[in-house]
């Protein structure tokens, strides 16, 4: 099965208030230095997956199929760094001619430069973290740039080859409205991109923003965040509005132009996440999954290194899990649901036992009754409602805590 790699770039031109992610504003003199320990651990990744007795020492061998940087923001890293990070996989790993090479981009950051390095190292595809198009949305939680700066950069990617583009955008931003984020998506489509995230705004105590909202401060224009119900109409409008532009959703945040003759827009990095197909992570946060040859009823193992740029620097020790075959089985169930194609449930039953997936019966038939998945032949679905609940919907597939990650699919 091809490999996926994740790099992970956890510097960033300013901090947004809703992020909480293990990223940050640091010196330029840091970047050489975090570069130089991820070029160790790409060398070091036959021995590291050897250790943690899975995929064994075939894994790294086998051929990449896509590379995604993310972070962070790793366009802030020097032509020089990027061209070490690409001839070090490229060294280390047998990269196919069509894999899909993604780097994440922060508007603003993308002079002509850049898209020349880009294009040197082999990038062909570019994720914008745009957010919004309305400049108060925007600049409200800390982003630099502006609706003019994104229009320019996405026309001169396009000139340079480089339309495969995706735009991330937020729903529930402060002071967005329907009319505000409409326009957003309308100007989105207006691009011409062939790929769209859409996410609803996380509240939670790990980002700035988050903790005025639960403590119900002013600060970081908290006061101007929509309420949930408003957020989750954003996000329902955008799903009418990108599918009517011929955007399908193909997965809860997910939208890409359907399939033309020469490709499919679906992002093939982030599709080995819901797939469980195997991938390996480098850098501060970095998630990995390889799969064994499945003794001792282990599937796979998940395997992650630290959040905390200093243990990362360090040195600390992953973090891994093993993934037995029930736990693959839970797998299969809440990331195979996030996909609009759903599960399909006698795939299930061959790949796992009538007997394992029988227990499972229950939840699905109350999802069924609730209105939150729905059920054609053998394939199991998330219903539109069930896409808006979809964690409580998932709640019911998983009997233990696992430890995932999923790394740069979250907003950024
Ligand atoms: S949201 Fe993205 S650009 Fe903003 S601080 Fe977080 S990682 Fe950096």
């Amino acid at each position: 099965m091809p490999l996926g790699l994740y790099i992970s770039v956890p510097f960033c031109r300013t901090k947004c208030s809703y992020c909480n992610f293990a990223s940050d504003v640091f010196s330029k003199a840091a970047y050489e230095n975090y570069v130089s320990r991820v070029l160790e651990d790409i060398v070091n990744s036959r021995r590291v997956a050897a250790e943690l007795r899975c995929a064994l020492e075939s894994a790294p061998e086998e051929t990449v199929d896509s590379i995604y940087l993310g972070g962070g923001t790793p366009s802030v890293l020097h032509s020089s760094q990027l061209q070490r990070v690409f001839a070090a996989l490229r060294a280390q790993f047998a990269i196919a001619a069509d894999a899909e090479v993604t780097v994440e981009c922060a508007p603003g950051t993308l002079t002509p430069a850049l898209i020349e390095t880009l294009l040197q190292c082999g990038v062909n595809r570019v994720s914008l973290g745009v957010q919004s198009f309305v400049d108060k949305e925007s600049q409200s939680v800390g982003r630099l740039h502006n609706r003019t700066t994104v229009l320019g950069e996405i026309s001169r990617l396009r000139e340079a080859g480089l339309a495969n583009t995706n735009i991330d955008l937020i729903a529930g931003l402060p002071h967005q409205s329907t009319e505000s984020w409409d326009f957003s998506v309308a100007e989105t489509i207006a691009t011409g991109v062939p790929h769209v995230s859409v996410y609803m705004l996380e509240v939670d105590e790990d980002s700035r923003l988050g903790r005025e909202l639960i403590a119900g401060g002013k600060r970081y224009h908290a006061h101007f965040v929509p309420e949930d119900d408003a957020t989750a109409d954003f996000y329902q409008l955008a799903c009418e509005r990108l599918t009517s532009a011929g955007i399908a959703q193909y997965e809860i945040s997910n939208f890409g132009r359907l399939p033309t003759e020469s490709r499919n827009h679906q992002s093939r990095h982030n599709l080995k996440y819901w797939t469980r197909q195997p991938y390996l992570g480098f850098g501060v946060d970095a998630h990995s999954m390889l799969l064994t040859d499945r003794r001792e009823g282990c599937q796979a193992v998940r395997f992650a290194t630290s959040d905390s740029l200093d243990s990362y620097m360090n040195r600390a020790p992953h973090t891994a899990t093993p993934v037995s075959t029930q736990a693959a089985l839970e797998e299969s169930f809440f990331l195979g649901l996030r996909l609009n194609r759903g599960v399909d449930l006698q795939g299930l039953r061959q790949e796992f036992s009538p007997e394992m997936v029988g227990p499972f019966e229950s939840g699905i038939r109350q999802g069924l009754d609730e209105g939150l998945l729905e059920q054609q032949g053998t394939i199991l679905r998330l219903t539109v409602r069930g896409r808006l609940l979809s964690n409580e919907v998932f709640a019911r597939f998983i009997a233990d805590e696992i430890t995932m990650g999923t790394g740069h699919v979250n907003p950024r």
